[in-house]
């Protein structure tokens, strides 16, 4: 139980891990897929920024000649060149601000035979053709801070999402931390628990010795007998909770160890056991069983503390009417046992949780019984080592019914 449930961890481990990556790859990816959005939509702002100053150039060409001269790279004054190249400049300019483009860019006039390969990937061009007597002319744009632009737009989310992440990641190697820790105090809490009620052990056998001693020498006298019932009752209890404890305790350490256990007997013994309590609470306890095979590989002693927990709880949930059937059955190598009382039963909601460790029904107006919700628990733990399957079945008001199942097949 306990190796199946640390390669359960190891694999939540693992999967969490695999998980996060897995986010990490799927964040860049959609990063990256942002960035060449973002550089496709600049790109088309652009392309519509150069149309438009191409139509407004085309304009300016019908009123100025110089203009015309100017682009198509004819010998011209220097100081006409120098204001035909602001004039095309703040063309360009004021076109890009439109646009919501406000970068830093250089531009030339160039001749589209001349640019190379590397340029078209960096640059953007505007061809004049149609409006200049020279058909390959075209504005040669460059923004020297474009890919840095583009990454700042993007810039502030990679950064979040890449911390949010490794925040995470850190967060659960924390966790991860401390629940071993508190795994191992709790360990450390269960030794010291185990090893203080091994030491109950010599004491008790002491006192359970000493009462019979007492018990035999004052034979005749009423009074003193009656105390002396009232401590070995109270030493059976104790005996009972520590024999509980310790069979759990084993349960954790050895849940291996197995011997042919005979149901039937174990269920015989269990209802002779408990009769002489019920008769004496005016109930009364039934037993009837089908079938042939109820050998189970199993701890007697645990599987014992198991049925008994069952029985046991019957009694004390049922505070008018103790009235309990067992039932043993054998049917294709499947056996079940099932214990039945007409206590106080349950709720739906409530059935779903009895079997949590420290889980008990709230009292306030349902029962006094007094108990730490621990009974079932290992129960349930014992009937798991071996395989078997526990199940409830209860109506408020009406009773109860357990419902253990071993398939041997
Ligand atoms: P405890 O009896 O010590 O509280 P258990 O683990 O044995 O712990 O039971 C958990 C809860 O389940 C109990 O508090 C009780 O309310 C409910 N319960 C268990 N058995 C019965 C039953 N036969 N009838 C009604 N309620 C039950």
């Amino acid at each position: 139980m306990d190796k199946t449930s640390h390669r359960h961890r190891k694999l939540v481990v693992a999967a969490t891990f695999a998980a996060l990556i897995l986010l990490l790859a799927i964040h860049v990816f959609w990063l990256f897929k942002a960035a060449r959005l973002e550089e496709q939509i600049f790109n088309q702002r652009v392309a519509i920024a150069l149309k438009e100053a191409r139509d407004e150039v085309a304009v300016r060409l019908v009123q100025c000649i110089q203009m015309n001269e100017y682009l198509c790279g004819k010998q011209c004054a220097h100081d006409v060149a120098h204001n035909k190249r602001a004039e095309l400049d703040s063309i360009i300019h004021s076109r890009l601000e439109i646009n919501n483009i406000h970068l830093k860019y250089w531009f030339e006039i160039n001749h589209a035979h001349l640019s190379s390969a590397t340029d078209k990937n960096n640059c953007y061009y505007q061809s004049l053709s149609g409006l200049l007597p020279t058909d390959d002319i075209h504005i040669k744009v460059q923004f020297p801070d474009r890919s840095r632009y583009v990454m700042a737009q993007l810039g502030g989310l990679f950064v979040a999402s890449i911390t949010f992440i490794f925040l995470v990641a850190i967060s659960f190697v924390v966790m991860l931390r401390l629940y071993h820790r508190e795994k191992l105090l709790m360990q450390q809490t269960i030794d010291f628990i185990n090893n203080m009620v091994h030491e109950f052990q010599t004491p008790l056998a002491n006192i359970r010795l000493a009462t019979s001693m007492i018990k035999k020498r004052i034979a005749g006298d009423a009074k003193n007998e009656e105390y002396i019932q009232i401590v070995q009752k109270e030493h059976h209890k104790l005996q009972g909770h520590i024999d509980k404890i310790l069979n759990v305790a084993a349960l954790g350490q050895n849940n291996n160890a197995t011997e042919p256990v005979d149901l039937l007997q174990l269920t015989r013994d269990a209802a002779d056991n408990f009769r002489p309590r019920i008769t004496a609470l005016n109930g009364t306890i039934g037993f009837h069983y089908q079938g042939t095979n109820f050998i189970l590989k199993g701890n007697y002693e645990l599987l014992e503390t198991a049925w008994n927990s069952l029985i046991d709880n019957a009694i004390k949930y049922s505070p008018d009417n103790v009235e309990i059937l067992l039932c043993l059955t054998e049917e294709n190598g499947k056996q079940t046992f099932i214990v039945e009382d007409q206590g106080i039963g349950m709720s739906t909601n409530e059935t779903k949780r009895i079997f949590d460790q420290y889980y008990r029904v709230s009292s306030g107006d349902i029962h006094n019984v007094k108990g730490f919700g621990l009974g079932l628990y290992h129960t349930w733990q014992i009937i798991s080592a071996y395989e078997g399957k526990i199940k409830v079945e209860s109506t408020l008001g009406k009773g109860t019914r357990f419902i253990i199942e071993f398939n041997q097949k």
